[in-house]
């Protein structure tokens, strides 16, 4: 989406009129600082290593509200486990290594383009879309093919 790239989540929140306490302040830089995709509890972890009063509920409540600010956004990696990121400045799509939960943003030009192609000849224009891969590592032999 099209931000300044410059603001912080912090004064985004601002922004958009949120009240921000010391401890939503908190969270909102542990998501800013994250560069894997972690889940609540991952978050909530990394916050109350910062402020041991922050509890898990407070993290969900404060997540609930950014994604509701459309400052951060959800995905359903299908373990089970919903995870978050900030709205990037720039698309990607996911690869997800299924064995270790590993994921890989990645972005492809020719599946961009192929995406909006499909939506015109089915009568659209395309706005958004995700794409994630599912995948497990390559054996050595396979690497070679
Ligand atoms: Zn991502």
């Amino acid at each position: 989406m099209s931000k300044p790239g410059i603001q912080t989540l912090e004064e985004q929140c601002a922004l958009k009129g949120m009240r921000m306490t010391d401890q939503r302040r908190v969270i909102a830089q542990v998501i800013e600082q994250a560069v894997d995709h972690p889940d609540v509890e991952e978050l909530y972890r990394r916050a109350s290593a910062i402020d041991a009063r922050i509890s898990l509920s407070t993290v969900y409540r404060t997540l609930n509200l950014f994604e509701e600010a459309g400052l951060v956004t959800k995905h359903d990696f299908k373990d089970g486990r919903a995870r978050f990121e900030l709205i990037p400045d720039e698309h990607h799509d996911h690869l997800i290594d299924i064995r270790s939960g590993k994921v890989i943003e990645f972005r492809n030009e020719e599946i961009e383009a192929i995406q909006e192609v499909i939506a015109k000849r089915l009568g659209y224009r395309l706005v958004d879309h995700r794409l994630e891969l599912y995948a497990v590592p390559l054996k050595p032999d396979e690497t070679k093919k």
